[in-house]
């Protein structure tokens, strides 16, 4: 029989969540991702011949699935879990253009609303329309838009396989 290495480390992790996850209170697995781990293993995988983070990364996440029930016991080891995790989604975000579902419906709602903002401002400024016309029109705009346009992306984003099925963390 052939061991594939890569799968194997992926049952590891897999067996470990899933023991971990029977140590931790239920909330605690939804409030720290507990599921992210696995996640961001998936992609992590894809990239472990090209890119040196990643073979560390997954050293990360295999520390994580292991001492999770640990690490969560703790405030420091919170700390210490979230930072971890956030960093290797950070680097399959900017590295290899990885996001989180909904990334870009959230922050292009956000970029359309500004520019509607200013947009109508400017408008209403100079005159050309009522402050309350310029801001309800505008701002109307630069949601739809913006949220349109995010929506659009983050399709092609799921369509290229690069999602991570967690919700946006706004902070
Ligand atoms: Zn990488």
């Amino acid at each position: 029989m052939i061991v594939n290495l890569r799968d194997s480390w992926m049952v590891q992790l897999h067996q470990n969540i899933m023991q971990g996850k029977e140590k931790i209170n239920p909330r605690d697995i939804t409030f720290f991702n507990i599921d992210m781990i696995e996640q961001a293993a998936r992609h992590t995988v894809l990239h472990l011949k090209d890119c040196d983070t990643c073979q560390t990364n997954r050293d990360v996440l295999l520390e994580l699935s292991k001492k999770f029930p640990e690490m969560l016991n703790t405030i420091s080891g919170r700390r210490e879990f979230t930072n971890k995790l956030d960093s290797v989604v950070k680097h399959l975000r900017l590295k290899h253009g990885v996001y989180p579902k909904g990334f870009f419906t959230g922050v292009y709602t956000l970029i359309g609303v500004a520019l509607g903002g200013i947009t109508g401002w400017l408008l209403a400024k100079t005159q050309v329309l009522s402050m309350y016309a310029a801001m309800t029109t505008f701002l109307g705009i630069g949601l739809i838009a913006g949220w349109i346009s995010g929506q659009v992306k983050d399709r092609q984003i799921t369509k290229a396989g690069k999602r991570l099925d967690m919700e946006p963390k706004l902070s």
